[in-house]
């Protein structure tokens, strides 16, 4: 099952002409989720990967450069007949938010539904969840993320299980569903069962102990570097991360890969990159239409892959 994030924009308050405001789209299997939907997020999709038929989207919290390219993407899904019901979460008073934007998209025929969570309220989906917890900004409830696979079967050694007499065919089916057969206990040929894949979306935050127990051996970590450690104490001030920071976060939580992102416009990426990669090696500052590929643990390690025009053929990986 393929899982990766597509960053559909990557800078933070204001856009520049390189970065724009926050998305980051999901992809696993057929699924497609978007964590929040800055201003001109449905150009950017379409400008790279294409519109999808979102399924859900997760909204980190309600500063207007997290959610205002909202409004007009529930219009074009309008008004190019979708017939697939939609979700938007959010923490409270994502409802009252969108609902005052209401003439922008009206009530579509597809169905919207308009979700406040709780904290750890999980959205079930098949094969995974998300689930929120608290992030620490200025303002009102911001969330974080957490996407959680389910656990997988342990491995099955048919060969082992062949060699103990157990026939192939359906008995192998029955040892793998836990039944044991002719005296051969499921546990002598399938191993322990194996933990999904999980990534952790931070939204707007401080550096936060929630956030590193939420991503505790994540695969990957997107957490906001907003600036580098000369600008702390404005980071302090705004409730926003530097870039050592959130590396210290990654550091704590042992999580596969950090990827920085919501830069503020006075920084290119490198110093970010460079400031993070002295506490955390593993970390990497994504542009606009670059993807975070994340296999299972058994087929590789989680990494960036730059866009390139042409699309994923001609995308070349990052040391
Ligand atoms: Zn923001």
């Amino acid at each position: 099952m393929d899982l990766s994030l597509f960053f559909a924009g990557t800078a933070g308050s204001v856009p520049s002409a390189r970065r724009g405001l926050p998305a980051v789209l999901v992809r696993r299997g057929g699924d497609r989720i978007l964590f929040d939907c800055g201003e001109g997020t449905q150009r950017q999709l379409m400008r790279s990967v294409g519109l999808a038929d979102l399924t859900d989207v997760f909204l980190t919290h309600l500063d207007t450069d997290h959610w205002f390219g909202l409004p007009p993407m529930l219009q074009s899904f309008a008004l190019r007949d979708r017939r697939r019901p939609l979700t938007v979460h959010g923490p409270p008073g994502t409802r009252a938010v969108l609902e005052r934007l209401r003439f922008v998209f009206g009530r579509p025929a597809y169905g919207l539904s308009l979700v406040e969570l709780e904290p750890g309220e999980a959205v079930r989906r098949d094969g995974y969840h998300v689930a929120p917890f608290l992030a620490r900004h200025r303002g009102p409830t911001a969330y974080g993320y957490a996407l959680v696979e389910d656990a997988r079967p342990g491995r099955f050694d048919p060969g082992l299980a062949e060699r103990l007499g157990v026939r192939p065919g359906p008995d192998f089916g029955r040892l793998q569903r836990g039944e044991a057969i002719d005296g051969v206990e499921p546990e002598q040929v399938v191993g322990p069962q194996r933990d999904g894949r999980k990534v952790v979306l931070t939204g707007d935050t401080r550096p936060t102990d929630a956030t590193v127990v939420a991503a505790h051996r994540a695969a990957v970590l997107v957490h906001e570097a907003t600036f580098a450690a000369e600008d702390s104490e404005r980071a302090a001030q705004t409730g926003h991360s530097t870039a050592g920071q959130a590396a210290h976060v990654a550091r704590d939580a042992e999580v596969g890969l950090l990827a920085l992102t919501h830069l503020s416009t006075r920084y290119g990426g490198r110093e970010i990159r460079d400031e993070a990669r002295a506490v955390f090696p593993n970390a990497v500052v994504p542009r606009d239409f670059d993807t975070v590929d994340v296999p299972l643990p058994e087929k590789g390690e989680p990494e960036l892959l730059r866009w390139a025009e042409g699309g994923a053929e001609g995308a070349a990986t990052v040391p």
